[in-house]
């Protein structure tokens, strides 16, 4: 007589064994028509499962991420069911649920196209119509192997041969397909209402290139229609943002095969990437950072010290030169520069804390197949920063740098800030007081901040917890970027000390934090975020001025040299052209203000102003504009600063 449990603390009894979809019909109908799974005292399981021993259970339905999940897994199996009744001699390997959707490898020779994936949705369709059954059954491992033999599914067998002799392995059935899995799945095929297959790719066997190429599928689903609507039309509109679409139209940046994952930049996006930095600079001038610049190429054995070597070696490029045989290494990180400068000299605990910025470019291989436009590459910038303090002093620090982190974020229209908190992890270094006492100081500082944070237990580093921002950005998708992280660790491999009050040598704390994390990454998402409508203290070109007849070239040419006086990025555009042709082309490159001038502006020292997207402009005197334009332009650098 299994007595139930449910979230709100309500208890039931019944009078037999009982199961989660019969729990669910007892509660409502509509809850046992909307239920897709069980949480059975913390682990999800199927409706059909049997409950006979007294629990705390949870209905699943969409709604849930939990829910959700499930149901695209669903979409996954329904998927490969469409494709074997397609294209039998078609392989399935695996098919998981990934962020907004699912995707299924499958190894076949011919490569499937567009429209084969509209043939596969349909079929999903008509699946998903029949309302399959879907059932679990459990084998021994012997029985499973020669099963997925007989459906020649040669991957299947090898997956199951080395999944750990106690898993229990299951298979779950649905009309004439089975596929592996742990499940849960809803109990039809019929639950499954809002999907879509999205694009396919290629892939590897188990990720790796040099096994067989797969061909991976790629959809996504929904609780309801109206949100498959919804991840659509975002999806449009990503694709419009495009960084790498829009860097092309703006002129800003190119890659090329001969420096992969490395960016070419172009004068205009040259322009806006040092604006980042100089405002960056202002900003770290005003809370008291000193600048410093290290080699990018230095001898290896430093990254042996550091511990890069042994944890990351494999991202590391090496060179080697002329007759000299040592072996460097070109700087994936910043830290081990930074240090050396600290060990220049005596530094007393009156210099700490001592914040020391770098502008650092570091390279780090990923593999061709993860690059992607700016966003993920191999050579970048960081704007990194080591704070080296005592422990007293990381409380103090933390906060600071959490309070800089939104104030920065904010001035770039990034108001939706969330925290990762990572602690200790099993395997560290230290003693666990002063874990305490770095753990607290970034709890403090995430809560002094006023920001929400998910704990990722144990997911510090071995020398230290650390912090991650997420931001919103305008259509929604989340952005990792910044980091703070404390770090006990190097300063002992690099056995670096200050010369504390009682005159002793100590060792200090490191903090390390990088803001915008990847200046080249932070000027894709910067583009994604403002559809390249860049604000104007950020467009590389702020003003054009535009001629309406060469009559007036001389008064354009006054009018682009009073601005440039002020420190406006102005540019002139006296080309023959008729000015609606020269009002798109600055239109597609982006440029916020145009200025267009003919004989009456001339006449009477005004300008007529058009700024990007209005199809209206105003008149103004010269000197109004020039004067407004000062304010209208300046970085929001320091303006709001409270240090
Ligand atoms: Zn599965
Ligand atoms: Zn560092």
């Amino acid at each position: 007589m299994p007595k139930i449990t449910f979230p709100d603390g309500n208890i039931k009894e019944f009078a037999t064994a009982i199961s989660g979809a019969e729990i669910a019909e007892s509660i409502s109908k509509s809850l046992a028509k909307a239920a897709i799974a069980i949480e059975l005292n913390g682990e999800l399981k199927d409706l059909s499962f049997v409950i006979e021993e007294d629990s705390v259970i949870k209905i699943i339905t969409p709604e849930s991420i939990d829910g959700l999940d499930i149901l695209r897994h669903d979409a996954a199996h329904i998927m490969a069911q469409a494709v074997n009744e397609l294209f039998p001699n078609t392989q399935a390997t695996i098919g998981p649920v990934i962020e907004n959707g699912f995707f299924y490898d499958f190894a076949r020779d011919i490569p499937f196209t567009p429209s084969d994936l509209e043939v596969i949705e349909e079929k999903m369709r008509e699946i998903v119509k029949r309302n399959d059954k879907i059932e679990r059954r459990t084998m021994s491992r012997q029985e499973a192997i020669e099963f997925f033999t007989s459906l020649n599914e040669p991957y299947k067998v090898e997956i199951i041969k080395v999944l750990p002799e106690n898993e229990e392995i299951s298979v779950y059935f649905q009309g004439n397909f089975a596929d592996l899995c742990r499940g849960p799945h809803a109990p039809t095929t019929g639950r499954l209402k809002a999907f879509k297959l999205t694009k396919v790719a290629g892939a590897y066997w188990r990720g790796d290139s040099k096994n067989q190429q797969l061909q991976r599928i790629y959809g996504t689903a929904w609780a309801t229609t109206e949100q498959l609507q919804e991840y659509l039309i975002r999806m449009e509109e990503a694709e419009k943002r495009d960084h790498r679409k829009l860097g092309k139209e703006m002129g800003l940046f190119h890659f090329q095969e001969e420096a992969p994952g490395a960016v070419f930049w172009h004068p205009k996006g040259w322009t806006l990437f040092q604006q980042l930095i100089g405002y960056m600079r202002a900003v770290q001038n005003n809370c008291g950072y000193v600048e410093i610049n290290t080699p990018s190429i230095m001898d290896y054995s430093l990254w042996q010290t550091s511990g890069h070597a042994e944890k990351f070696g494999a991202n590391m490029f090496t060179a080697y030169a002329g007759e000299d045989d040592r072996v460097y290494a070109v700087k994936p990180m910043n830290c081990p520069g930074g240090v050396q400068v600290f060990k220049q000299g005596t530094i007393s605990y009156r210099d700490l804390p001592l914040r020391m910025a770098e502008f650092g470019k570091v390279n780090r291989y990923e593999p061709s197949g993860a690059l992607h436009g700016l966003l993920r590459v191999r050579e970048f910038t960081q704007d990194d920063a080591h704070i080296f303090c005592t422990e007293e002093q990381i409380n103090e620090e933390c906060l600071a740098m959490c309070r800089l982190v939104l104030q920065i974020y904010a001035d770039f229209g990034f108001t939706e800030v969330r925290v990762k908190f990572s602690d200790r992890p099993e395997q560290r270094i230290g003693d666990d007081s002063i874990w305490d006492k770095a753990e607290n100081a970034l709890i403090h500082a995430i809560e002094g901040a006023n920001l929400e944070y998910t704990l990722n237990p144990g997911e510090g580093a071995f020398y230290g917890p650390k912090i991650e921002f997420v931001l919103r950005d305008a259509i929604g998708r989340d952005w990792q970027l910044g980091t703070i992280q404390v770090d006990f660790n190097l300063p002992e491999r690099f056995d670096i000390g200050y010369i504390a009050a009682d005159g002793k040598k100590h060792r200090p704390v490191m903090l390390h934090r990088a803001i915008f994390g990847s200046l080249e990454r932070f000027t894709g998402i910067l583009l994604e975020q403002y559809s390249g409508k860049l604000p104007l203290w950020l467009a590389p070109t702020q003003v054009v001025v535009a001629s309406i007849t060469n009559e007036v070239d001389d008064y354009a040419k006054e009018v682009a040299a009073a601005l440039k006086q002020i420190g406006c990025r102005a540019e002139l555009d006296l080309d023959g052209d008729k000015i609606n042709y020269k009002i798109r082309k600055h239109s597609l490159l982006k440029v916020p203000m145009m200025l267009i001038l003919g004989k009456k502006e001339q006449e009477t020292s005004t300008i007529s102003l058009r700024r990007l997207g209005s199809d209206t402009q105003e008149i103004l005197a010269l000197a109004d504009f020039i004067a407004k334009l000062g304010d209208a332009m300046a970085s929001p650098t320091g303006e709001h600063r409270e240090f």
